[in-house]
């Protein structure tokens, strides 16, 4: 039978899918790999931070191979990009069929000796009610023969079932870590795109009062492409990656998420945190931001330093994600247009107009 919702393996929109597609001809044409499908599906996949086992592997095989030659791209294609999902959760799926037809295996043995006992024990009790005294004893020692081998098989269920407790506790830690995988950035560690809309389809699902506001806050890095021209993708990377690191450690929140959610453009959700404190915690993010202060490894000299704008929205009544994306979108494009390095809050009330907060208030 065939599965009538395939899962989708690259989830990025169209645009972000041109704009990774973009980053990985840039690099691709940097390094030494000819540009074949498989060399692009290498940097696709490490450039998109969906596969944190091909990422992790990627940076290590660079350390060996700087230039990154065919060969590496090769094992790394061969060992991180074909189905690696799907291995993993083959491995996850093929630990609970064992266990599962180990633990069918043990409760069958259990049952089938029960059923001798129970005959056993039956047989006694009509030898008991008769008057042939010689065959009881017979009997008596059958029946604690059975239950003896009774004894030992629900024994050994116990066992299997200790250790089927323990495995089945360490599958369900590697579905989690997998879970995991499948929703963060790699590269900066707060929830990737997919992580994004599912947060964000919770808060907008949960009600709101008056004056705590779900809130949706869109961050961007100002003129981030002269980043990239000016000190190359590898610090543009690092960068990005300050950020997911600022972001994880500012928003505390445990309500709140913090995600990826394209290129250098960050998202954080507030669900009923009230326009007020969002601004305050966006603006507080936004200053750190422009204190990140990168240093060339080599040097240890302050090479750059960044500004971002951000767009605020809270949550309308009966919203749908795209329309709060919407509002946030068009709040972060005033800002950009209004000179960057700001926060600019979306209406809150259909009626009201969006007001500036200058830089730095
Ligand atoms: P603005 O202030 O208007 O936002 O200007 P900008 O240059 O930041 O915006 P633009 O959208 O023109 O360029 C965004 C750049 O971000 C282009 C793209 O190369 C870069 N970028 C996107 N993802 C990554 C990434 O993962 N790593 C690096 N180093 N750069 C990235
Ligand atoms: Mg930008
Ligand atoms: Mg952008």
């Amino acid at each position: 039978m065939t599965d009538p919702t395939p899962k989708i393996r690259y989830p990025e929109t169209k645009e972000r899918s041109a704009e990774l597609l973009r980053l990985a001809l840039q690099r691709m044409s940097a390094h030494d790999a000819a540009l074949n499908p498989l060399t692009f599906s290498v940097w696709y996949e490490h450039l998109a931070g969906g596969n944190a086992e091909l990422s992790r592997a990627f940076e290590a095989a660079r350390q060996d191979d700087p230039r990154l030659g065919d060969r590496t791209i090769q094992n790394l294609y061969d060992q991180h990009v074909i189905a690696a999902r799907e291995r993993d959760a083959e491995r996850v799926g093929d630990g609970l069929d064992r266990l599962m037809s180990r633990m069918a295996a043990a409760a069958h043995e259990t049952g089938d000796q029960a059923g001798r006992f129970h005959s056993t024990l039956e047989g006694l009790t009509e030898v008991l009610r008769g008057d042939d005294v010689s065959r009881i004893a017979v009997h008596v020692e059958r029946t604690q023969s059975h239950s003896a081998r009774m004894a030992d098989s629900l024994q050994s269920l116990r066992r299997e079932l200790a250790q089927s407790r323990d495995e089945a506790d360490q599958l369900r830690a590697q579905l989690r870590s997998l879970r995991s995988e499948a929703v963060h950035c790699a590269l900066t560690g707060v929830l990737n795109r997919r992580g994004f809309d599912e947060r964000l389809a919770a808060m907008l699902a949960r009600p709101a009062t008056s004056g705590h506001e779900h809130v949706l806050a869109l961050l961007d890095v100002d003129h981030f492409k002269r980043v990239n021209d000016t000190h190359g993708h590898v610090l543009g990377d690092r960068v990005l990656e300050a950020i997911g690191r600022l972001l994880r450690e500012m928003v505390t929140d445990p309500d709140a998420s913090v995600a990826r959610y394209g290129g250098e453009e960050f998202a954080i959700l507030l669900p009923g945190c009230g326009l007020a404190r969002a601004r305050a915690v966006v603006e507080s993010v936004r200053s750190a931001v422009s204190r990140i202060k990168l240093r060339q490894r080599a040097t240890d000299r302050e090479v750059l330093r960044v500004t971002a704008s951000a767009g605020v929205a809270p949550a309308w009544p009966g919203d749908a994600p795209t329309a709060i994306v919407q509002r946030a979108d068009a709040a972060l494009y005033a800002a950009k247009q209004s000179g960057r390095d700001r926060t600019v809050m979306a209406a809150e009330a259909p009626a009201q107009r969006a007001t500036a907060v200058p830089a730095g208030a």
